[in-house]
């Protein structure tokens, strides 16, 4: 683990700080050696080639993966670890499990609970994790469910569900946590392309109430207009990383404007 501590000015202006950071699994080498940070209310969006580490390093950020070396921080804390003199330790799962509550996550897969309707979905957590009351968790489900633009939709089952309307079920549900960072991993993948505008609409609303966010996607456009950065990676390494509508536009990495021509 790298020890030297960063600047206090620089720990309260970023959101997440990602600093030289190693994973591999057995030994397939991941991420080898990602820095990056991401301001307050930036959208940084992760772009590059399948297998190129990107979800990898987004699980790392909330602890879902263990990084081998380097250290990520959000909001000036530590991520997994706890620091006591100029050693880190890791943290207990219950630790772990609190300081993830304030990051939310919405997968490729929506992962709704079947059994539960739209409304139901989204009071969970806040009920048993939270110990919000039901009265108080219902009126702000509701809120987060008209934020989606799925009012109408608070009865229905994920199986009542296009993909496009249970992934906004699962980002209210991820906002119902009330996050300080929100993570999003390829949100519109797995979607019938005519439902990917409305995902990347609440996105678009979401980014510009100020949220930290950092999206991995194959979405140029939206890596163009909403993102505020760009990091290309690929091979387990950031190959170029700036303005969103420069690397999108201008791309200066060889390898970067070989991917843009192919997603384009
Ligand atoms: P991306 O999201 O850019 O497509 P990933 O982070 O999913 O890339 O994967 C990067 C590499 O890490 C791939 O070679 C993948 O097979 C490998 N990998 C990811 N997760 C695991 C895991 N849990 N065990 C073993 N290998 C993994
Ligand atoms: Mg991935």
């Amino acid at each position: 683990m790298i020890a030297d501590s960063v600047p206090e000015a620089y720990r309260t202006q970023a959101a997440v700080e990602i600093d030289k950071v190693y994973k591999s699994f057995g030994l397939v080498d991941v991420l080898l050696g990602v820095s990056m940070t991401v301001r307050e209310g930036e959208v940084a969006c992760l772009i590059g080639p399948s297998g190129s580490g990107k979800s990898t390093l987004l699980r790392c950020v909330n602890h879902l993966e263990k990084i081998d070396a380097g250290r990520i921080s959000v909001h000036g804390k530590l991520v997994g670890y706890r620091e006591k003199n100029h050693r880190l330790h890791e943290m207990h799962d219950r630790d772990v499990a609190t300081q993830r509550r304030s990051i939310g996550m919405v997968f490729q897969r929506f992962n709704l609970f079947p059994h539960k309707t739209a409304l139901e979905n989204i009071i969970e957590a806040p009920i048993q994790v939270l110990g919000k009351s039901k009265d108080v968790a219902l009126a702000e489900a509701r809120e987060h469910l008209e934020r989606v633009g799925l009012s109408d939709k608070a009865g229905n089952y994920p199986s009542q569900l296009s993909g496009g309307q249970q992934q906004r079920v699962a980002i209210a549900r991820a906002l119902a946590m009330q996050p300080a960072l929100m993570l999003f991993d390829e949100p519109t993948s797995a979607l019938d392309p005519e439902l990917v505008g409305d995902v990347l609409a609440v996105m678009r609303t979401l980014a510009e109430s100020g949220m930290t966010m950092i999206v991995v996607t194959h979405e140029m456009g939206f890596a163009r207009d909403v993102g505020d950065t760009v990091a290309f990676m690929d091979g387990g390494v950031i190959v170029e990383h700036g303005d969103a509508r420069q690397v999108i536009a201008d791309p200066q990495h060889a390898r970067t404007q070989a991917f843009l021509a192919k997603v384009r």
